[in-house]
């Protein structure tokens, strides 16, 4: 899949009348919409992680090294690639960080703008293995990456007041979503929009993207679609895993991502770190 193939699978989202505004994703070059400063948000961001680390039980043991270290190569890998390309470094302002969060009942995992990633000893379950970790890992840091809560905000400037009534329409589908998270922490991360779930085009962008991270970090893609086959089967239970309920999951997703799997693995291989 080239850029142009993927733009033509996600559309293109215009924002003409406020071209100053127009921005693009990284790599996938999809046109963005984005007034709110970034740095407002990441200090926003950081803010709200220190609190959480305050709040939650931490875990500190090789789980939490394994996503340091998988962490690790990804911020390097992401740098080297747009340094190698001769493009702007998107994660140039980040502040990398990584907690694990002692809580099996919750499946998840974010990554806050800036790059304030938490995981969820719940999700370890399900990603099984150090590529299924780094795929999951990949799919939240693209995320942060692609400055979707940026674009997100923005809209929110915008339409903020027609989303809340879309929101009490829909019988508050944004709200049941983070009912069904459990969290104490929920009220802070809906702040950010954390747990809200990203548009359609941004998580397929996040699937994309995450992938061509991942793969340029020297892990093996293909643990990808195995993620969300064990997502699947586990949704047919009672409560599906968070991350499904944020990652709203579709068998066009997994269909999509069998599809990017071995044209990423071709053209974004493993990169030198010089
Ligand atoms: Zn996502």
């Amino acid at each position: 899949m080239n850029r142009r193939k993927f733009l033509s699978y996600v559309g293109c989202s215009c924002c003409g009348f406020l071209m100053n505004s127009c921005a693009t994703a990284p790599i996938t070059e999809r046109r963005q919409f984005k007034i709110v400063p970034e740095a407002k948000l990441n200090s926003q961001a950081a803010q709200i992680y220190e609190k959480i680390k305050e709040k939650e039980k931490l875990i500190n043991d090789s789980r939490l090294d394994e996503i340091k270290n998988i962490g690790n190569k990804m911020e390097n890998s992401i740098s080297e690639y747009f340094l190698q390309s001769n493009k702007n470094d998107p994660t140039i302002n980040f502040d990398w960080e990584y907690i694990l969060i002692d809580n099996k009942k919750i499946k998840n995992a974010w990554c806050m703008p800036g790059g304030k990633i938490a995981v969820y000893s719940g999700i370890l379950k399900i990603t099984e293995n150090t590529n299924g970790l780094a795929a999951v890992m990949g799919h939240e840091i693209a995320h942060a990456v692609a400055k979707h809560s940026v674009e997100r905000a923005s809209r929110g400037m915008v339409l903020n007041v027609s989303t809340q009534v879309i929101d009490i329409l829909s019988g508050g589908k944004l709200s049941t979503v983070n009912r069904t998270t459990g969290m104490d922490t929920v009220g802070l991360l809906s702040q950010l929009g954390i747990m809200n779930p990203f548009n359609r085009k941004q998580e397929s962008e996040a699937d994309y993207l995450g992938m061509i991270f991942a793969s340029l970090s020297g892990f093996d893609i293909r643990e990808t679609v195995k993620i969300w086959e064990r997502m699947k089967k586990l949704n047919k239970g009672k409560a599906p895993p968070e991350f499904m309920s944020t990652h709203p999951s579709a068998d066009n997703r997994i269909k999509k991502i069998n599809e990017w799997t071995n044209e990423i693995i071709l053209n974004y291989p493993p990169i030198n770190i010089s």
